[in-house]
């Protein structure tokens, strides 16, 4: 079995080291010139707890190498993956399709015998349909099926989710195309992955309906928690509270300064611009669009008031700029609304990051970025927690406040005990718990 995958980014990068770790032979095509000679050079050209040395077992062993000639990866692939960015389309919250309707193109082009072309991308439903008439187009003779098989995996951790999935989920009607999709995902037979096969379509609508319902959770808590601020209670109680009826769950029940990220934001537009379309509206979806920005930018507001009601000419002291942790990931992170709102209130801006401080450069300029958590709050008037890294979840109360100039910790991650920060004689506010000191 061979696999070509197209778009070596977060997505393509991971699945196709885990695919190699399979023991399928994958080729990881990238149109980045840069990208492609740093994988060669054994460079990971993102941070993901355990991918370089994913990647150099499996270029060792022959099974993966890397590419930016597409012809070359696709000509004898069973499989060729999809998997280049969908980001949202400038001016209409549409996904922008370019980039899959022009790799199916090249894929057109390039491909020899029965190849099953899968879009491993997260696109619209419909998008499937239109990659084959693309190629169909393209090459009338050609043997192929185009599947859905979208890819659920988080950045952080990305290789575990990958590797054990709760559900793979494989939209197709084609028998043949079926076999190779089993066939490569046959190593998770083994921890017994449910594997749901479906229609293209369905498989398409899955993805979109899982992502906007996690958001929809998010955003859920997050406005819990600013009841819970007024009335007095405390929302880690609350989701736990809820979380432990079966029917609801546990997990995504944190609150925080707004979901973030690569896919939230963007396939949650997405989601209501193809509703739209259709004249289905989705009111719940659009209204977690809505007040999920409304939070990002409010976030500032929380930090000024922490501080007397004013920053201007003060130091804060940010810990985290990734959207989460353990990522290098800055697409629609948090930190892209509050830190220009700080600056823009007169703030001074101190920041560390333990991996996205290359990224954040490109995007956050006016900031100090410095060596280490300490030294971001060292005479700072306020620090503030925007990621919970684990890294800033210990940190020594008695060295934050020796390094602080004023006592005040603002954690919008609510990693610390409000308890014992008042204790340890901090002004402490968090999210959705009792605001002390
Ligand atoms: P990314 O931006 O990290 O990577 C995309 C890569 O595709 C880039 O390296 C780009 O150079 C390359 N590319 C674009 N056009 C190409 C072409 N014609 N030929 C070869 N390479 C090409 O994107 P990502 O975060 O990996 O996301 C990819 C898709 O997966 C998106 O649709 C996203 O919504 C979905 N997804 C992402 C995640 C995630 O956590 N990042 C999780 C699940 C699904």
């Amino acid at each position: 079995m061979r696999v070509a995958m197209i778009g070596t980014g977060y997505v393509g990068l991971v699945s196709g080291a885990c695919f190699s770790e399979f023991g399928t032979d994958v080729v990881c095509v990238d149109k980045d010139v840069e990208k492609i000679a740093r994988l060669e050079d054994g460079i990971m050209p993102i941070y993901e707890p355990g991918l370089d040395v994913l990647v150099e077992n499996n270029v060792k062993a022959g099974r993966l190498t890397f590419t930016t000639d597409l012809k070359e990866g696709v000509k004898d692939a069973d499989a060729v993956f999809i998997a280049v960015g969908t980001p949202t389309r400038r001016g209409d919250g549409h996904a922008d399709l370019s980039y899959v309707y022009a790799a199916a193109e090249e894929i057109a082009e390039a491909m020899d015998g029965f190849t099953v072309i899968v879009t491993k991308s997260t696109v619209p439903v419909g998008t499937g349909r239109e990659v084959e008439r693309i190629i169909r187009e393209k090459r009338p003779d050609a043997d192929f099926a185009v599947v859905s098989n979208p890819e659920f995996l988080r950045e952080g951790s990305a290789i575990g989710d990958f590797m054990r999935p709760d559900r793979v989920v494989i939209g197709t009607s084609d028998e043949r195309a079926r076999e190779v999709m089993s066939d490569l995902y046959r190593p998770l037979y083994l921890i017994e992955t449910p594997i749901v096969f479906t229609t293209r379509e369905t498989s398409e609508m899955i993805k979109y309906a899982a992502n906007t319902f996690l958001a929809a959770k998010i955003t859920f808590i997050n406005e819990i928690a600013d009841l819970c601020e007024k009335v007095g209670a405390d929302v880690h109680d609350v989701a736990r509270g809820i979380g432990l009826d079966g029917r609801i769950g546990k997990k995504f029940l944190h609150p925080g300064p707004g979901y973030g990220g690569s896919c939230f934001p963007k396939d949650t537009l997405a989601l209501v611009r193809t509703a739209q379309e259709h004249g289905s509206p989705l009111r719940i979806i659009e209204t977690v669009v809505d007040v999920n920005a409304k939070r990002k930018k409010s976030m500032a507001d929380r930090v000024i008031a922490a501080c007397g009601g004013s920053v201007e000419g003060k130091t804060i002291g940010i810990l985290g700029l990734a959207f989460k942790p353990n990522t290098d990931d800055m697409r629609d992170a948090p930190s892209l609304d509050i830190i220009p709102a700080l600056t823009a209130a007169g703030a001074r801006i101190k920041a560390f990051d333990p991996e996205a401080m290359e990224e954040a450069q490109k995007l956050l300029d006016g900031i100090e970025y410095c060596d280490g958590a300490y030294d971001a709050i060292d005479g700072a008037d306020a620090m503030v927690v925007l990621t919970e890294w684990n890294e800033f979840r210990g940190m020594d109360l008695d060295r934050i406040k020796d390094a602080l100039a004023h006592p005040i910790v603002v954690d919008l991650r609510n990693v610390y005990d409000p308890t014992e920060m008042a204790e340890n004689g901090f002004s402490y506010s968090c999210v959705g718990r009792a605001t002390v000191g």
